[in-house]
């Protein structure tokens, strides 16, 4: 028996996995599919996203950005700048592979799963019924994204919201650019999005509301309209995960991170950090769970929690539910943040964006966002 199986291979899985390696537990990983993969996603990681990451990943920065455009409406736009980055450019599927080979390299094992059909919480094991076989862990980690499977079986009370991205590329010879643009032009709650990465423009369409089909409508006109081009790239969308601040995304042995507790930000869309971070926070919760003292015979449980031990105990391990909501309480605060940001802007965005075009506004932002800090840090000075 493994102690902590992990679905879901993406940010959040493999931040998990990291973090729990590296104290002496073993993960199994399991992804519906194989690894190189596409996933929809710009691939814009945020200096405090950077900041995150247990491996160096600047191998994989196609560009740096240091300018944001914002255009509230056509002809009156502004710029943001920051002396340093203030969001660098990966290609996703690259990220992607490159975790999941750091956390192999680890030890965890990797698999490929077709179906999850079940999941039982039993007394002193979790049972994981895929389509073709029984696996059995101490713990689980539900790290399958917006549409997470492990949610819907283990937390059917847990409704998490969803927002939709839609991304594209534009092949270009040689990228003038180096400044993102966001353009809340666009009709409804969202915005169009430019960023600039080396040999070709990522361009894509967020929305807190929509039909997918009519939004790729609404990113092949506004292709058109920019750059004179329909000959989109790679078109691929996707919902985000969002509103999970309002649960408790852990129940028992089994705890939810990243899009599949609801952990994205409904303000741009921003996912990767929260992704990080709570499934380093999951991980965190597990080992906290398993420390000296958690037993009930008070006998103790070593720090690395070896399957033997747990094999071999008349115990289940124990819960790290509580931990875990501990662990996530400032996560949820932010994402609280960013919600009520969402809805300031996207109900008065020419309101919100004449404040943000205000030099003493967006400087003060520009900074805390090169700085690393989330939006909680920057208003609440934390
Ligand atoms: C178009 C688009 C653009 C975006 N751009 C950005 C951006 O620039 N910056 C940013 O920070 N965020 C961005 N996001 C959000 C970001 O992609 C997500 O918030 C982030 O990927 C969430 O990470 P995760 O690990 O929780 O889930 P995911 O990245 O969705 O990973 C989930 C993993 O679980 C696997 N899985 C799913 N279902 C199952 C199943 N049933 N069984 C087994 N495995 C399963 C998937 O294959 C995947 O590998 C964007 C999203 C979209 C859609």
């Amino acid at each position: 028996m493994v102690d902590v199986v992990i679905i879901g291979a993406g940010p959040a899985g493999t931040a998990a996995a990291f973090d729990l390696l590296s104290r002496g537990f073993s993960v199994q990983l399991l992804d519906k599919y194989a690894f190189p993969k596409k996933k929809a996603c710009a691939g814009g990681i945020t200096p405090k996203a950077l900041a995150l990451f247990r491996y160096d990943i600047s191998s994989l920065i196609r560009q740096e950005c240091r300018s944001i455009k914002i255009c509230p409406q056509p002809g009156r736009a502004f710029v943001i700048q920051n002396k340093n980055p203030l969001c660098h450019m990966v290609q996703r599927w690259e990220l992607d592979l490159f975790s999941l080979n750091m956390v192999q390299r680890k030890g965890a094992q990797f698999q490929v799963v077709k179906k999850i059909v079940s999941i039982e919480e039993k007394k002193l094991h979790i049972e994981i019924r895929t389509s073709d076989q029984l696996i059995k862990s101490c713990y689980l980690i539900g790290a399958d994204g917006a549409n997470s499977i492990v949610r819907r079986l283990t937390h059917p009370f847990c409704r998490v919201n969803r927002s939709l991205a839609l991304e594209a590329d534009i092949r270009v010879d040689h990228s003038e650019r180096h400044s993102m643009e966001f353009d809340f032009s666009m009709p409804g709650r969202g915005y169009f999005w430019i960023f600039p990465k080396g040999n070709h423009l990522n361009i894509g369409i967020y929305s807190t509301t929509g039909h997918p089909a009519l939004k790729q409508r609404q990113l092949v006109e506004y292709a058109q309209k920019r750059f004179g081009t329909d000959r989109l790239q790679a078109v691929k969308g996707y919902p985000i995960g969002v509103g999970g601040y309002a649960h408790c995304p852990g129940s028992g042995r089994v705890l939810l991170s990243g899009d599949a507790a609801g952990f994205g930000e409904n303000l741009l869309g921003e996912g990767i950090y929260f992704a990080l971070k709570s499934g380093q926070a999951a991980a965190r919760a597990i080992v906290s769970a398993c420390t000296p003292g958690a037993f009930p015979d008070n006998s103790g449980f070593p720090d690395n929690v070896a399957s033997s031990v747990i094999d071999s105990s008349p115990y289940a391990a124990p819960f790290p539910g509580a931990a875990y909501d501990r662990e996530i309480k400032k996560i949820r605060t932010d994402l609280r943040l960013y919600h009520l940001s969402a809805k300031c802007l996207y109900s008065f965005p020419s309101f919100s964006l004449k404040l943000l075009s205000l030099p003493f506004f967006h400087k003060k932002f520009a900074q805390g966002y090169a700085d690393g800090k989330t939006l909680g840090q920057m208003l609440l000075c934390r």
